[in-house]
């Protein structure tokens, strides 16, 4: 898709951020047409696989992996969702977004960032010549933590496979982690997010770039971060662009 100028503009006071003129022009907003996308579709139509062991998750395909997510019980989130909530998006996109876990739109919905925080970030995306069908969105949790509790370090273990066969299977130019619970089990750490923000980290064991935002919930209580939000895409997308 091409984002004009006009168009980016309106997204970005959508967002709250005041229209400035980038030092150098954003490359992206003058691209061709996207790739090719697949859209992935968010509820779980997909009928319930036997759950093979968990050595297998690393050679399993899109949709043998999702019918796998969707029969889990691995940890004791599967007893309190009403759905998985796999991922969505196309699956030969650049960006990986990876945000914490299903809320409870969510979890009704089978699709991650729905409600105001996803549209949100749509807006986010727009402003950097993105729409949402154009990147893939996950996250850490494929089920819905009770009341919206923080994952447990158990609960994210058990799922990371899933997390890693995705990013395995998409290899994407970039990740971008939503969040603080987002970065700080992708990067393993417990530094607070606003020393993340601002650098390029490499996910793992590969050699795929990972940055770091703020989740677009908390932007929406602190509109006044929006525009270090901003920035940060533009970090990210110069990592896209270089890659
Ligand atoms: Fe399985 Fe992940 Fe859901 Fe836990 S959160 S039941 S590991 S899919």
């Amino acid at each position: 898709m091409n984002v004009n100028r006009h168009e980016r503009d309106a997204y970005l006071h959508a967002m709250g951020i005041d229209v400035w003129v980038p030092r150098r022009p954003v490359d992206s907003l003058a691209a061709g047409p996207p790739r090719a996308t697949v859209i992935e579709l968010g509820r779980q139509t997909a009928p319930i696989a036997p759950v093979p062991p968990a050595a297998e998750v690393p050679l399993l395909d899109w949709d043998a992996l999702k019918s796998q997510v969707a029969a889990c019980t691995l940890c004791g989130l599967h007893a309190t969702r009403t759905q998985t909530v796999f991922g969505v998006g196309s699956r030969t996109a650049d960006w990986l977004f990876i945000g914490e876990a299903p809320g409870a739109e969510e979890d009704r919905q089978g699709e991650p960032f729905v409600g105001r925080a996803g549209q949100l970030l749509n807006n986010m995306l727009l402003a950097i010549g993105l729409r949402r069908e154009q990147v893939y969105i996950a996250n850490v949790l494929k089920c819905r933590p009770p009341k919206n509790r923080d994952p447990r370090p158990e609960e994210a273990q058990a799922c990371e496979p899933y997390l890693k066969r995705q990013i395995d299977l998409l290899r994407p130019k970039v990740i971008v982690a939503l969040g603080r619970i987002a970065a700080q089990n992708l990067l393993k750490t417990d530094t607070p997010i606003g020393k993340m923000r601002g650098r390029t980290y490499v996910y793992a064991d590969t050699s795929i770039p990972l940055l770091v935002t703020y989740h677009p919930a908390y932007l929406l209580r602190s509109p006044a971060e929006k525009r270090k939000a901003w920035e940060d895409l533009m970090l990210a997308q110069k990592v896209v662009t270089a890659g």
